[in-house]
């Protein structure tokens, strides 16, 4: 592969464990209108796996080049993105900050997320919603407030969504086209589509340059879990604008739709039958996917009928699943 980018010299940690399986199951393809591939990311690492810990390679490997001795980031009270972050962070010795949202802007319980959070020895500030709504000023204030103290933070956006972190998805790509090439006979030779949950719009931005990069797919479709399809459709175009303005990656990324029908009652809020289809598929497959994201995007992959010869990147989020335990009926 010709080298377009910066990309292929970016500084990396090694946090993930990869290559993650393409993984299919009979049941699973009955139920999506497959041929469906899953991309195990759940499976990329033990208790901080999920999709942010591919953005976290590149970004704490950052943070560790500018001399930082501390971490801040911010998320829901059961943010895997915070999870993931408080757990790489303790790895490399560097201390972890989270500014967390509450309905209240108190402490929630310590469970799930919240509760790897603590025991990776994170420090946790409450937040209202409405103080969220300002988060990046809130986070700049608690940076500048740390460095006037003689510290030195680095701050990460909210789910690692910035230029740096979404390369984490095209090299992702890059994994999955040696993968497609060492295996022509059991994978296809490109997928028709890739399929992800969309939270902050950073892994489906990666996929879009990844999969143009390396021709694994023609093209993306982003599942909404919060706001509406207009706030993603700008995101993902701008995070891919300010991948080349910063010479990260100079590609035109493959389309992108998002599709914002299956939020459900709200972030972190399934309805009932999206909680069915959950139970169903564990019941049927024993694939795990969590109310949050992975299982509203493979709910919606399936209400589209588009599992057809596509990608479905299952992203992990486990702890929020078992943090909302109560309301799966058994
Ligand atoms: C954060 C997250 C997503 C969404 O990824 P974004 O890059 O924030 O859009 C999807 N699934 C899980 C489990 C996540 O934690």
């Amino acid at each position: 592969m010709t080298k377009v980018s910066a990309f292929d010299d970016l500084p990396r940690e090694r946090f993930a464990h990869l290559p993650t399986p393409l993984w299919r199951h009979d049941a699973l393809d009955a139920i999506s209108g497959g041929p469906l591939w899953v991309k195990r990311d759940d499976q990329n690492g033990g208790a901080a796996a999920g999709n942010k810990v591919r953005k976290l390679e590149y970004l704490l490997a950052d943070a560790r080049r500018s001399g930082a001795d501390c971490v801040l980031t911010c998320g829901g009270a059961q943010s895997n993105h915070a999870r993931a972050t408080a757990l790489c962070s303790a790895a490399l010795g560097l201390e972890c900050r989270l500014l967390l949202r509450s309905d209240d802007g108190h402490r929630e319980p310590s469970v799930g997320n919240l509760f790897l959070d603590r025991l990776a020895g994170a420090q946790v500030r409450w937040i209202t919603p409405s103080e969220y709504a300002r988060r990046e000023a809130h986070l700049a204030n608690w940076a500048a407030d740390l460095r006037a103290a003689g510290r030195r933070p680095y701050a990460i956006p909210e789910g690692g969504s910035n230029a740096l972190g979404s390369m984490g998805y095209v090299r992702a790509m890059a994994e999955v086209r040696a993968q497609l090439d060492a295996e022509p006979t059991r994978l296809p030779e490109r997928f028709k589509r890739v399929v992800v949950a969309c939270g902050s719009a950073g892994t489906a931005a990666g996929l879009a340059l990844g999969a143009a990069r390396y021709r694994t797919a023609e093209n993306v479709i982003a599942i909404a879990v919060c706001d509406g399809r207009a706030h993603f459709e700008r995101r993902i175009r701008e995070l891919c604008d300010e991948a080349r303005r910063s010479g990260l990656c100079d590609l035109d990324p493959v389309p992108v739709r998002v599709e914002d029908d299956f939020i459900g009652p709200g972030y972190a809020q399934s309805s009932s039958e999206q909680r069915k289809f959950i139970k169903h598929v564990a019941c049927t497959t024993g694939l795990v996917l969590d109310p949050v994201y992975s299982g509203k995007a493979l709910f919606g992959l399936s209400r589209l009928g588009l599992g057809d010869s596509a990608l479905f990147v299952h992203t992990g989020g486990l702890p929020g699943l078992l943090a909302q335990a109560e309301t799966f009926s058994a």
